[in-house]
């Protein structure tokens, strides 16, 4: 789809993508100046393993009980969730992932010859794992869960107390791993995102996940982290990217450390602005027919059930061809009969791409 988008915008045709993972805002003024700062000041050589200690300092500080050698600085979090899962998953070994899910994880287990066992949630459930089909779910096998709150593509974010009962369930399997990707943390509207890292029960056993990107408009400088108080995990999880990597770009890693010590403003300021958007998107599509959908609490995506009309990849197709709006498909995420429309995009977009969705649905 993403490759029709462009080949139809090649052509003239002004298609509006609201298939964007990204923030589509300019990463903060201090930090470039840091980034170039870096340059000038011959960061141009190989650093340690797990990242530059002041900048896994400045990571640790944003928790209570974790300390810097706690912390592996890797490229994006997309590295570090890929090291955390070959780390820990040996071939057979089973990782549960409720669906739906960012599409990564999945690959990711089948790359370490780990097994997949996906579970369904719904939209009566805010698509939240429940505590009933979670402890279904587990076997003498599984070694790992990943849980992703703030959620891409659902947007949403467990309770503490959803949380606290997933733990409860899990007290009975001590071998299993949580992975908690938290990296839309920053990004949550009227609601707290309680970051797993506050229940000390699972320190042994929980590697969080975090980064710049999402936070502070950083993709492409490509710095994320784990995080996990299991000291024979980080001294394995670092003699593998010492192998495969040396360590993450040290430039990249000075900016990274500016956006965590610097001023939170910036943060503040887009996340008002990606809230405003919502609360536009929320309006506009409450009006289209035929879309289902839930508040998102968290991240920039809007996940509407569009079953009335059809499935996720008929509607998807239907919206670049008459809408000239280009969407993802649910059926990227494991849930088919959803697409996932991005509101990373400006106030003028959303409303024009709301209008044209809401003909071509109306006459269709
Ligand atoms: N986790 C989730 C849920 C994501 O949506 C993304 C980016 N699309 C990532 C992790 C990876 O982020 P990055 O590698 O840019 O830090």
């Amino acid at each position: 789809m993403a490759a029709r988008a462009k080949e139809m915008k090649a052509s003239g045709i002004d298609v509006i993508s609201m298939s964007l993972g990204e923030p589509d805002f300019d990463t903060p003024l201090h930090i470039r100046r840091a980034a170039q700062e870096a340059i000038d000041n011959h960061f141009s050589h190989y650093g340690p393993v797990p990242g530059i200690p002041s900048l896994r300092e400045a990571i640790a500080n944003n928790y209570q009980n974790y300390q810097f050698s706690d912390v592996i600085v890797s490229v994006g979090a997309k590295m570090a969730i890929y090291n955390a899962i070959q780390t820990v998953i040996n071939p057979g070994d089973e990782v549960i992932i409720p669906m739906p899910s960012w599409v990564s994880y999945t690959e990711m287990v089948k790359l370490a010859e780990g097994t997949v066992v996906p579970v369904e949630t719904t939209f009566e459930e805010n698509y939240c794992l429940t505590p009933d089909k979670l402890r279904a779910a587990l076997t003498p096998r599984t070694r790992m869960i990943i849980l992703c709150s703030p959620n891409n593509p659902t947007g949403s974010v467990y309770t503490r107390a959803q949380l606290e009962e997933l733990i409860a369930v899990l007290r009975d399997f001590p071998e299993v791993t949580i992975l908690s990707d938290e990296i839309y943390n920053a990004l949550v509207y009227d609601v707290e995102a309680p970051s797993l890292a506050s229940f000390p029960e699972l320190a042994d056993r929980l590697v969080i996940i975090n980064g710049v990107s999402k936070s502070y408009a950083m993709t492409g400088y490509r710095i994320g982290w784990l995080l996990c108080k299991n000291k024979a995990f980080i001294a394995a999880c670092t003699r593998l990217q010492g192998q495969q990597l040396t360590c993450a770009t040290m430039v990249a890693q000075k900016a990274a450390e500016a956006a965590l010590t610097g001023s939170q403003e910036c943060v503040k300021e887009m996340r008002q602005v990606f809230a405003n958007r919502r609360e536009l998107i929320c309006r506009l599509a409450s009006e289209i027919p035929g879309f289902k959908f839930r508040e998102p609490q968290g991240a920039f995506y809007l996940f509407p059930d569009v079953s009335a009309i059809g499935s996720g990849d008929e509607v998807a197709e239907l919206l670049l061809d008459k809408a000239h709006v280009a969407v993802v498909s649910g059926s990227a995420f494991g849930c088919p009969s959803c697409i996932r429309l991005s509101y990373a995009i400006s106030t003028d977009e959303i409303t024009e791409a709301l209008r044209r969705i809401k003909s071509v649905l109306t006459h269709n």
